[in-house]
């Protein structure tokens, strides 16, 4: 049994019409500079500004510019005149029975309130010694992985950094993660004081950010890295890039620079040894086969024993789920530092895939452990809310073709 909060306050609300203020949330540093700059404030001032701004909404949570009580109120009123601190409305809370947490996020178009709003999903995992979001970053996807329920979801358009960001942000707010926030009482499933997402002594719920969410990080490239900088700049929400895993399904020319100028935790999806058989799980590959795309692993900045690199492999009955699957999967990796995670196929409507059975993902688990790499057995979560890996899917392609035009030719 799961439990779903309706915090559906604004879908009713009449659609924008005039253009609205722009948001800071998901501008660099040097952006809000220039944003403070292009309302009259000279350099030192500027600089002064965005500093208090990117304390009071990052560190502080604060989304009205009323509480930022080190700012002048007549300055307080011109940022509000001028400026946003934009997040995401809250469609649904959904609670499953394991505190595994979903949200049904909308977002409108930052640069034209007039396009119908789009809806992503956010995870929350909840575990004894950390606390996981998982980040959608595009609505929909291009690829077509075949086993993924997003993937059946047409490709709407990317988040901006903002919007990456607003996930978190907004995550942050539900969970009582922000300086007086409360805890929401679910029995102890939330972490409390446990965790710890980036310096020492601290304590917050959610310590881990996946990219995992809907969509494909590295197709969204530029808006993925910059929201990933501001989430691990330590003068803000302080995440350790160690704590932040970018997963992708291959996309070979972005796996490099990933790692010079992002710099967190990899994830692959690999899901198959061979060629001809990841070309029809994850179609990418026909594009960057498993040649190049573990050539790119061996070569990923930073690669180390102690920053290895995670390979997603989900188990399909009779699919990829043999001995010699497993076998061929020790012989590809060799040299890289990795850590492999089985990942129990999470069925959802429509797929023809099967989950292999327990003891066939031991004996998987087995051969490769036994070959020196971990290979924990991901335990499925939050499969009543539809919120385990692969399943996440958002309503926004029930909109009409002519909405959908509008969307993605925007
Ligand atoms: S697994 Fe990732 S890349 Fe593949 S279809 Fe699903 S969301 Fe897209």
């Amino acid at each position: 049994m799961s439990i779903a909060l309706n915090l559906d306050h604004a879908s009713n609300a009449a659609r924008p019409t005039t253009p609205r203020r722009s948001s800071l949330v998901g501008l660099s540093k040097p952006q809000l500079r220039e944003a403070m700059a292009g309302i009259g404030l000279d350099e030192r001032e500027a600089k002064m500004r965005a500093s208090q701004l990117w304390n009071w909404i990052y560190v502080n949570g604060v989304t009205d510019f009323e509480r930022m009580s080190n700012i002048q109120k007549g300055f307080r009123q011109t940022l509000s005149d001028n400026f946003l601190l934009d997040r995401p409305e809250i469609v649904s809370e959904q609670i499953s029975i394991d505190g595994t947490r979903k949200w049904l996020f909308r977002y409108r178009d930052p640069k034209n309130p007039n396009l119908p709003p789009v809806e992503i999903e956010t995870v929350y995992i909840p575990e004894s010694d950390r606390g996981t979001l998982c980040v959608s970053s595009q609505v929909g996807c291009t690829l077509t992985c075949s086993f993924c329920h997003t993937g059946t979801q047409t490709l709407v358009r990317n988040l901006t950094a903002g919007e990456i960001l607003g996930q978190i942000l907004m995550a942050r707010e539900r969970l009582g993660d922000f300086p007086g926030g409360v805890r929401p009482d679910d029995g102890g499933l939330v972490p409390g004081p446990r965790g710890s997402g980036g310096s020492e002594g601290d304590s917050r719920a959610i310590t881990n950010v996946v990219m995992m969410g809907m969509g494909e990080p590295l197709y969204n490239y530029d808006n993925v890295k910059q929201a990933l900088l501001i989430a691990s700049d330590e003068a803000g929400i302080s995440l350790s890039k160690r704590r932040i895993t970018l997963s992708t399904s291959g996309v070979v020319p972005f796996i490099e620079p990933a790692g010079r100028e992002i710099g967190t935790m990899l994830a692959i999806s690999l899901h198959a040894v061979r060629d001809d058989l990841r070309d029809m799980l994850v179609p990418i590959n026909k594009k960057y086969p498993l040649n190049d795309l573990l050539e790119a692993c061996r070569t990923y900045p930073g690669l180390s024993n102690a920053r290895r690199i995670t390979f997603e492999y989900v188990m399909l009955k009779d699919i990829n789920d043999s001995d010699a699957d497993a076998r061929e999967l020790v012989r590809l990796l060799s040299g890289i530092p990795a850590k492999i995670n089985l990942i129990p196929f999470n069925p959802w409507p429509g797929t023809n895939y099967d989950c292999s059975s327990s003891a066939r993902i031991e004996r998987f688990a087995d051969i490769v452990n036994n070959a020196g790499y971990a290979s924990p057995v991901r335990t499925p979560r939050g499969r009543d809310i539809f919120a385990a890996c692969g399943q996440l899917k958002s309503e926004t392609e029930r909109l009409t073709k002519r909405d959908r035009d509008a969307l993605t030719s925007a």
